[in-house]
């Protein structure tokens, strides 16, 4: 375990509201609590509850929302979320995110980022790279090395990018607007989008003219696919042809094989499948054939916070379930640096870190 927290990880599958602590969550619901806006103590059940089906999941969030989506507690988590991902090693964080209207709060989907945006750049112990020009060009290839990840003798680094979500409740023009923020907010760690929310709600048709206008932006885009069997869809998802996609669980035979001949590179989530019971258990999990085919795949986390999990333990449940070695888990976490978002330069400084971790460590 502790060899799978010094691992340097990337993480390309992590929501914001579903990676909050529960501790915060806990701080949080009291304030409301005591102001009278809900019962502390039916959320709090309802937080520390272990085992969450795919429609209880989609409530919680609906509840995470009502505790966090202020612009002082959305900074909050921003920061605490890269913090906590940061202490586990990861160098690399494609954080992923709804941006809300909120008239209440007097909450714009862009005034939603820039809360973001300003908790990313309140990590105070750690150094966040949200831009390139952050960098000067000797401090680009510097790294940590892995031995001294788990220690305190330099300052950890993690470069972090931002994917906006479209939630699946929403219409075609607020998905748009979705799609021209995260243009407009490309000099600001913006680098791709989502598309998410409960897979038994909304139709592609709705999503799909948004993510046309990603596409022809050159805005790159991941897609949650077969969360639910649903053939149409997850036809139309890879015809579409996501720079990755989501989950991909429920596959037939036919679009298993479609997948496996398109390359497109799936974003795994192991916990998060078992519980949700879109795998039916960690060894019958789809990454042992995606894995032995040599598909392009990362593991990530998906909700940290709402499956009580982390990176780290996501990689020592591949080693455990599936047996592999620590140069094949090694292999496993340096195969993702392809598959960021990032451009030539970020992946050129991540691949420097996991060949000096390497040269380490196997
Ligand atoms: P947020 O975008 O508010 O920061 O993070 C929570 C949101 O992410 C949820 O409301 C939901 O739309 C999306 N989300 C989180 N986990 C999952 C998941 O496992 N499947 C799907 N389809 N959406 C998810």
């Amino acid at each position: 375990r502790e060899w799978c927290v010094a691992l340097p990880k990337v993480e390309l599958h992590a929501h914001l509201n579903g990676s909050v602590r529960n501790s915060t969550l806990l701080e949080l619901a009291k304030e409301l609590g005591d102001k009278g806006v809900i019962v502390f103590e039916d959320v709090k059940d309802v937080i520390m509850k272990n085992d969450r089906s795919l429609p209880e999941c989609f409530r919680l969030f609906d509840l995470f929302h009502i505790l966090t989506t202020d612009h002082d507690t959305v900074t909050r988590i921003a920061k605490e979320v890269v913090g906590d991902f940061a202490a586990e090693n990861v160098v690399y964080l494609e954080i992923r995110t709804t941006p809300k209207n909120n008239e209440a709060k007097g909450m714009t989907k862009r005034s939603y980022m820039n809360a973001v945006v300003k908790g990313l750049k309140s990590v105070e112990d750690v150094d966040v790279v949200l831009f390139d020009s952050n960098l000067r060009n000797d401090e680009k290839l510097s790294s940590t090395p892995m031995t001294d990840l788990g220690g305190d003798r330099k300052r950890k680094r993690i470069y972090v990018r931002l994917l906006l979500s479209i939630d699946r409740r929403e219409t075609t023009s607020a998905a748009l607007d979705t799609v021209n923020l995260a243009m407009e907010m490309k000099d600001q760690g913006v680098i791709g989008i989502d598309l998410s929310g409960n897979p038994v709600v909304g139709e592609w048709e709705t999503y799909l003219p948004a993510l046309e206008h990603a596409k022809e932006l050159g805005i790159p885009t991941t897609i949650h696919c077969g969360e639910v069997p649903n053939r149409k869809e997850i036809q139309a998802m890879l015809d579409f042809c996501p720079q990755r996609l989501g989950h991909v669980c429920c596959l037939d035979d036919e679009e298993w094989k479609k997948l496996k001949s398109s390359m497109i590179p799936v974003e795994i989530c192991l916990t998060s499948n078992v519980m949700t019971g879109g795998a039916p258990s960690l060894e019958l999990h789809h990454f042992a054939d995606l894995y032995n085919a040599k598909h392009p795949l990362s593991i990530c986390t998906d909700d940290s916070g709402l499956f009580s999990t982390s990176l780290s333990n996501e990689y020592y449940l591949v080693a455990s379930t599936f047996g592999l070695s620590k140069t094949e888990l090694f292999r496993l976490a340096q195969g993702a640096v392809e598959l960021v978002f990032a451009d030539d330069e970020v992946k050129k400084s991540l691949r420097a870190v996991f060949e000096l971790a390497a040269a380490e460590t196997l």
